[in-house]
């Protein structure tokens, strides 16, 4: 499998319970090497840009509402198939339906605070690590 780089938020809700070291470690222990990080406090404009797909959708409003509540930590991970390994050890959407042991089965109860964010496709993590990092601030190892 190639190496990958993976869009990764992690979202105001697990800032909030100061689970930012944990949800990192288990990146790292996955083989997921962070080679890019910042934490921010999104506006409405880069929080609704960054989800621009979903923006027909009901929940639109509060997802945006959401992730604007407080800061987020916005990372890019590279290792072997990152974006997929990412969404494995995420678990689904819906913590409530998330495989135990993934980051949103242990960190997250509702599917609007989450946890975490992870890119979807190839596609997605090259338009969202652009969305957020300049090539100067990636830091390949
Ligand atoms: P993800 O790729 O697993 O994060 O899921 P999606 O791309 O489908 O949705 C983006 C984010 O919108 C999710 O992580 C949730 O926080 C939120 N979301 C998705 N579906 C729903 C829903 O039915 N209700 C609410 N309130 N939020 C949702
Ligand atoms: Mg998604």
């Amino acid at each position: 499998m190639a190496t990958e780089r993976t869009l990764s938020i992690i979202k105001p809700d697990a800032v909030a319970k100061n689970a930012i070291g944990d949800i990192i470690a288990r990146f790292e222990k996955a083989g997921l090497n962070v080679v890019a990080a910042k934490m921010m406090h999104l506006s409405e404009e880069k929080a609704g840009g960054f989800y621009a797909e979903h923006k027909e959708r009901p929940f639109f409003k509060d997802l945006v509402g959401f992730m604007t509540s407080g800061p987020v930590v916005v990372q890019v991970l590279e290792g072997e198939g990152a974006i997929a390994k990412n969404r494995e050890l995420m678990g689904a959407t819906n913590p409530k339906e998330a495989a135990p042991g993934t980051i949103r089965a242990d960190f997250a109860e509702t599917i609007d605070a989450n946890a975490v964010h992870g890119s979807d496709s190839p596609e997605s993590a090259e338009r969202e690590i652009s969305y957020f990092f300049g090539n100067d601030e990636i830091c390949p190892r």
